[in-house]
């Protein structure tokens, strides 16, 4: 509920106004936000992308946003992201780019978000980039799912996150599995009901081993999208992270200390950056999912 409730006031409009408006605040949380976010634009996310990139490890690339309801808004959106492709096709950097569909028009309607995806994965595919599309609110699944089959069979460079805490997923995946996209898996960031998902647990974790095994005797694309030490542990003794077909992808900021000797052991390792005027959203989305978080960000305002 406490999530839920940060995640709400990061939204709200006055809020937003009001922290954009305040000179004493703005630059304190951006230096907070700054653990999890490169910057506010698109170099930023670029210049750290290639420091990354130079120490051996794949980068995935996002311009924060979601939840888009102008029209305006999600061109703009969409033309970002094209610039960002354009940008790292230049540079020849076959990394990835990952977004919300809610970003680009999914909250407009289907066919918005779909048209500006297929420009999106066109450009892409002429510079060797990949697209991840992000998995949104259980009551976005279908349309996500929707758009995203019948995208990634013209352009296989596309592929899709999939929430292991949704109950659903377990059907899903034997479904997407015939798609050619790669799969990433996550536990899943939304609050949702006990309907449809399950919450933190051994159960979960179970669950994630499993269809990701499934993923893998099918020889399948997928990149692994957790922190959860443990879980890492028990891939490792089943061998899974040296399947040429997977790699381990981690948020920016969150376990650079275990990414990073995953990588010492020639594991494939990614780190999912972002960029983009709406950090603050992005820094209360990591506060809600781990409350310890704010402690950090307290500390990271006034550490001079
Ligand atoms: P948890 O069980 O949540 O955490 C395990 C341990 O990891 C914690 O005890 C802690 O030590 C560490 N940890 C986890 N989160 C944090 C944090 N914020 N700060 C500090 N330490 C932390 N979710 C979606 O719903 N849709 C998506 O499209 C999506 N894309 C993602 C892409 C990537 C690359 C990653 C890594 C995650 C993505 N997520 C997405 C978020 C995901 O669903 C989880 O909410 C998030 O990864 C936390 O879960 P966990 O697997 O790390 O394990």
């Amino acid at each position: 509920q406490v999530a839920q409730a940060l995640k709400s006031i990061a939204r709200n409009q006055q809020v937003k106004s009001y922290i954009q408006q305040s000179s004493e605040l703005y630059p304190l949380l951006l230096k907070a936000a700054k653990r999890f976010v490169t910057g506010e634009n698109k170099q930023d996310g670029i210049e750290i992308a290639n420091e990354l990139i130079s120490k051996g490890y794949l980068i995935s690339l996002e311009y924060i946003g979601e939840n888009t309801a102008d029209l305006g808004e999600c061109i703009k959106a969409k033309d970002e992201f094209l610039n960002l492709i354009e940008e790292m096709g230049s540079m020849s950097m076959k990394q990835t780019v990952s977004f919300d569909l809610s970003h680009i028009g999914l909250s407009i309607d289907p066919d918005t978000a779909y048209n500006h995806l297929l420009e999106l994965a066109k450009k892409a595919d002429q510079y060797g980039i990949t697209l991840m599309i992000s998995m949104e609110e259980s009551s976005k699944t279908n349309k996500i799912l929707d758009i995203y089959k019948k995208t990634t069979e013209q352009y296989p460079n596309v592929g899709i996150t999939l929430q292991v805490h949704l109950y659903r997923s377990s059907g899903d995946i034997q479904e997407l599995i015939h798609y050619p996209g790669k799969i990433r898996i996550v536990k899943g960031a939304y609050q949702e009901s006990v309907e449809v998902a399950l919450s933190r647990s051994k159960e979960l974790n179970n669950r994630y081993l499993n269809l990701l095994e499934q993923l893998i005797e099918a020889n399948h694309p997928v990149s692994i999208a957790t922190h959860d030490e443990i879980l890492i542990q028990e891939m490792e003794q089943r061998q899974f992270l040296k399947h040429p077909n997977v790699e381990i992808e981690m948020l920016y900021g969150i376990r650079p200390d275990l990414l990073k000797d995953l990588k010492s052991k020639e594991y494939k390792c990614k780190v999912y950056l972002t960029y983009g005027q709406e950090w603050y959203l992005y820094l209360c989305h990591r506060i809600a999912e781990y409350p310890e978080n704010l402690y950090r960000a307290v500390t990271d305002m006034i550490d001079p």
